[in-house]
Formats: C-alpha cells, sequence, structure tokens
C-alpha cells in the first residue's frame, strides 16, 4: 500500500510550496490506490503555534487536498503531532544510543562556536568534531548525575561515500566527510527534526517520502538512521523548489507566498492546485487547464519536469480566468462570489466600520471597495503629500511590515498596540507612521479607521500591500534590507 504524507511546520503562513509538495505527494497516494497522511512537525516549540497550524490544514483543505489521516481526523497510526510523540522519540534516541550509534555531548556554546571559528579558519567543513563521541561511560554517567546539559548527536562514519537513491535524479553521492554528527535530541529532551522524520516516517509506515529539494542534503542522515534502527527507507522524490520569476528561491519579498493571500484575492482553488500541478507536471496532452481528478488519474511520476518551476503570479491569474470563464455558469459563479466575500458575514465586519459616513445604501460600495479589492493602484506620488521624507516612508512601510510579521492573533486591538509601539520606539509621531500604511492599505485619502480595515483585510492582505507599496516606492534592496535590518534590531526587535 503507498502511504504519503505532508509535513508542515506550523511556524508561519500557509506556503505555496507546501500545497506543491501536498499535491504531488496527494497525487501520487491516490494514483497508486493509496493513502495521504497529514502530520504536524512542531518540535520547534518556539516558532510553533496553534494559529498556524489551523490555517495550514485550512488551506489545504480549501485545495482540495484531503488527508486520510491527520491530527484533525485522527487514524491508526497516530498522534500526527509531534509534539504529542516525545515518549516515542526519546525511546528511540535512548535505543541508539545504548547500540552506540548515538552519544551524549557536553559541549558548550562556546566551545562550539570556538570549533566552529577554527574550522572555517582553516577551510574545512565547519562540523562537530567528535570531542564527546570518545567519553567513557562512566564520565558520560558522572555528567548526567552531576545534571550537565546535553544533547545526543548521531555518530556519522569519518570516510566513504554515502549514496542517496532519488527517483528524479538517480544516485546521488555526498561523502560522509562533509556530513554532521547532527544532534537528534536537543538540551530540552525534544527530538530534532531529522530524528523525529525518520522515526514518524517509519512508524506512519510512508513509503515514498516526496519534499523539496532542499533537503537532499539531509538525506544521507536520515538514510544512516534507517540502518541503524534496522529499517527500510521509504524512496525519496524530491522536487525541484518553487522560483521568483528572477529564478531566486521563492520568496514573499517577490510574490505572495501564502496560500491565504490567494483565496483572499479571489482565486478559484481548482485554478491554483491546477497552476501549482502544472508546475512540475503536464497532461500527455500537454493542456494546461486540467482538473485535479485528471491529474490523479495521468499521474506518472516521470512527468515531474527538473526544470526550475517559476511561480508566476500572471500565469496564474490568466489560468484563473480560464477556469472562471469556462468551468463557471452565471449562477455558479455568483455562488462563488458569494462564498468568497460578498456575503452577510463580510457586510456584518465591514458595515461597523463605515455607518458613521453614509446616508445613502449607495456610498456604501465606494466606502468598502478598499476592502474587497486587491492591490489598490498606487503610486510614488501617493506618498507625495505626506510629512516624512521618502526614506522614512520606506523606512516606516518596511518595519511596520516586520512588526506585523510577527502578530498571530490579528486583532484590531493587537495591531494598534504593536503600531503604537513601533511608534514610540522609532520617536516618530503615530500619526506620521499611520500615514504611509494608510495609503499602502487603502490607496485612497478617505477610508475607515485603520485599525479596522486591517482587521478586515486580514494578515495576508495587509501585508501583501505593505509589501506592494514598498515596491512602488523603489524597493528595498538586499543590501538596504541589511542596514534596516540592523537598524530595527537596534531598536530593541527581534524580527
Ligand atoms: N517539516 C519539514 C518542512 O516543513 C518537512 C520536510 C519533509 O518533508 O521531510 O519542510
Amino acid at each position: 500500500m503507498v502511504r504519503t504524507r505532508v509535513a508542515p511546520s506550523p511556524t508561519g503562513d500557509p506556503h505555496v510550496g507546501t500545497g506543491y509538495m501536498a499535491l504531488f505527494s496527494y497525487c501520487y497516494a491516490k494514483a497508486h490506490g493509496g493513502e495521504f497522511l497529514l502530520r504536524i512537525e512542531d518540535t520547534d516549540v518556539a516558532r510553533s503555534t496553534q494559529q498556524s497550524e489551523e490555517v495550514i490544514l485550512a488551506s489545504l483543505k480549501w485545495l482540495g487536498l484531503d488527508w486520510d489521516e491527520g491530527p484533525d481526523i485522527g487514524g491508526p497510526k497516530g498522534p500526527y503531532r509531534q509534539s504529542e510523540r516525545l515518549p516515542i522519540y526519546q525511546a528511540h534516541v535512548q535505543q541508539l544510543v545504548d547500540a552506540g550509534h548515538a552519544f551524549h555531548c557536553f559541549c558548550t556554546r562556546e566551545r562550539l562556536d570556538e570549533m566552529r571559528k577554527q574550522q572555517i579558519a582553516s577551510g574545512e567543513t565547519a562540523r562537530y568534531d567528535g570531542a564527546c563521541a570518545g567519553l567513557s561511560q562512566s564520565e558520560v554517567d558522572a555528567n548526567l548525575a552531576k545534571g550537565l546539559p546535553s544533547v545526543v548527536r548521531m555518530k556519522v562514519p569519518e570516510t566513504g561515500i554515502c549514496v542517496i537513491q532519488d527517483r528524479l535524479r538517480g544516485d546521488i553521492e555526498i561523502d560522509y566527510s562533509q556530513i554532521d554528527m547532527q544532534v537528534l535530541q536537543k538540551a530540552d529532551g525534544f527530538p530534532t527534526y531529522h530524528l523525529a522524520v525518520v522515526v514518524d516516517d517509519h512508524l506512519m509506515e510512508i513509503t515514498h517520502i516526496i519534499r523539496g529539494e532542499e533537503w537532499i542534503n539531509s538525506a544521507p542522515k536520515h538514510q544512516l538512521l534507517y540502518e541503524y534502527f534496522g529499517w527500510s527507507m521509504p524512496e525519496l522524490i524530491h522536487m525541484p523548489l518553487l522560483r521568483n520569476p528572477d529564478k531566486s528561491k521563492l520568496s514573499k519579498r517577490k510574490n505572495p507566498t501564502s496560500i491565504r493571500y490567494y483565496k483572499d484575492m479571489g482565486f478559484m482553488p481548482e485554478a491554483v492546485v491546477n497552476y501549482l500541478g502544472m508546475l512540475g507536471w503536464s497532461l500527455p496532452s500537454g493542456e494546461e487547464k486540467f482538473p485535479l481528478s485528471d491529474m490523479v488519474a495521468n499521474f506518472d511520476i516521470s512527468r515531474i519536469s527538473m526544470g526550475a518551476p517559476v511561480f508566476d503570479v500572471e500565469k496564474l491569474k490568466w489560468l484563473n480566468g480560464r477556469w472562471l470563464r469556462e468551468t463557471l455558469d452565471d449562477d455558479a459563479l455568483a455562488d462563488r462570489l458569494v462564498e468568497w466575500a460578498l456575503n452577510r458575514d463580510k457586510l456584518l465586519e465591514i458595515i461597523p466600520l463605515i455607518k458613521e459616513r453614509v446616508e445613502v445604501f449607495s456610498d456604501v460600495a465606494p466606502l468598502a471597495a478598499f476592502l474587497l479589492e486587491g492591490l489598490p493602484e498606487i503610486s510614488v506620488e501617493s506618498f507625495a503629500k505626506l510629512k516624512t521624507p521618502p526614506e522614512t516612508t520606506l523606512k516606516i512601510l518596511q518595519f511596520s511590515l516586520w512588526q506585523l510579521e510577527q502578530v498571530t492573533a490579528w486583532q484590531s486591538s493587537d495591531l494598534q498596540a504593536r503600531l503604537k509601539h513601533l511608534a514610540d520606539i522609532m520617536d516618530v509621531k503615530i500619526r506620521d507612521l499611520l500615514g504611509p500604511l494608510f495609503i499602502a492599505l487603502s490607496g485612497r485619502p478617505v477610508a475607515p479607521p485603520l485599525f479596522d480595515s486591517m482587521q478586515v483585510l486580514g494578515p495576508d492582505m495587509t501585508r501583501a500591500r505593505i509589501r506592494a507599496a514598498i515596491e512602488v516606492l523603489g524597493g528595498v534592496s538586499k543590501k538596504q534590507t541589511k542596514k534596516l535590518d540592523a537598524e530595527y534590531r537596534g531598536l530593541g526587535h527581534k524580527k
């Protein structure tokens, strides 16, 4: 029985890359009459949030990629949330330690930093030097009894070549000398990704791992762990990464990357899924528009293209237009529009913001339009009337964006408190801070109260509009970003 999985980490917005991996994993399983699982990889406690998990699940569901087992519906191989599986990992780590495949490491941060520095200075690959691998059992016991903090690392052969088989790339050779003695269990007892992914893929009986090519370099560690446990390794299929039009790795600076943004923009899920499929795969007929069911029915892994797939919003729009015109009659389109935003619930969010200024019903549309549109039409001139000089305007937008990327509970009062705080530490008047934001978000001289509007727009649309405004003002280069970042951190902020 073929079993595949998608294993997102709930540390941010639901990324289109997650949708892409989920889609290919889904198709592979369904084309073989198999099962597709969803597992939440939340072992990074500091960065994982419940909200992020919720939107990831909702976004994958919106795309129509239903899973057979997962944290929300359970299943025979659960739990499907890694934070609920700690005893399982700890027992497996212990098993590796007992068998001599892993060891406790008591090295301090200072020692590790110093070691790294020296290795880099002498042109070596920075990797753990194995100091603690040679400790005797009594030394380890004594250290543990003293309560010295420790991590557990895996052993790695010192010489030789590791051969990884990838279904799309054939054999990949990686020298063992390039592979680090990976930490498997952190000092707080939590597993790292590498340990947890291997244990879970095995226990959940995953047969094929479909994931991004950025994980290829981790495969030797995983392969070693499978060997140490005496398990057979699932087949590996590393997909080419999604790219920006300039071929750099897909990033939110250059493209909206959150699935929820496309939902808020009013894309059809069928078109988004079709587009993600089209980026890496094609129907034998060459037809670009196809429903998920056709992709499943015709799925053949050998048709995956190895070229760098460029995520091009214009092409996606074109495809969405086809879906809209070719598959929705007027009646169905009316239903979709109601479902999207032209509904009573949305009106009830908007009415309190505009009621004060409405005299007749026909005042509503112009006042509410910006809450329903995509990216407002703005230009450099839109910002000309502001008192802040252009440089400061750009800085205000960038700093506000960084602030807003930290917000998890998207409530008007929290947004207000954050931006007020930002104004204080930047030592600018709140009015001056909100001016550029107001233009970026509404594109109009008059609009309803800013924080309430941001709440209605939601996090993805709000941030996308601020990013778009930054671009309109000339963008922020890598060098400028570095400078701004330093200044921002100087204000006492973690980005
Ligand atoms: N949690 C990893 C991620 O979010 C999963 C990688 C994998 O599929 O093994 O990318």
